[in-house]
């Protein structure tokens, strides 16, 4: 599985590549972007399986991305972590098309039950 981690925090990226369940990170290919823009060009350049994606990012914000990506592919599964999860926030990335969206910093046992509902959206998506 191919896996687009996009945060301007390298800390923030390095953290949540660290809670993706051990086995599905030790077999996926994990891609990083630090920025909107530079993620709609990996995502077209590798179109991976699951994007994970901030959304208060310079040059490009998550929300630009997310619309972006899903213009492009509309089967595209977009999966928002942000520190923004107000109300608001979070019926505009439904609007654009997210997957799904949660708060961080993400606890191991939150990733983890994050995968199986992504593995199924995968799966009901072929
Ligand atoms: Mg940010």
């Amino acid at each position: 599985m191919k896996i687009l981690v996009v945060d301007d925090s390298g800390i923030s990226r390095k953290m949540l590549i660290k809670s993706i369940p051990e086995n599905i990170r030790e077999s996926s290919e994990i891609l990083q972007a630090e920025n909107g823009l530079e993620a709609v060009e990996k995502y077209k350049l590798e179109f991976p399986d699951i994007v994970f994606l901030d959304l208060t990012m310079p040059i490009m914000d998550g929300y630009d991305a997310l619309k972006e990506i899903i213009e492009y592919d509309a089967g595209a599964i977009v999966f928002v972590i942000s520190a923004d999860i107000q109300q608001k926030a979070k019926e505009r990335v439904f609007e654009l098309g997210a997957s799904g969206m949660e708060s961080k910093p993400i606890k191991p046992e939150k990733m983890t039950s994050i995968f199986y509902y992504l593995m199924d959206v995968i799966s009901k998506k072929s």
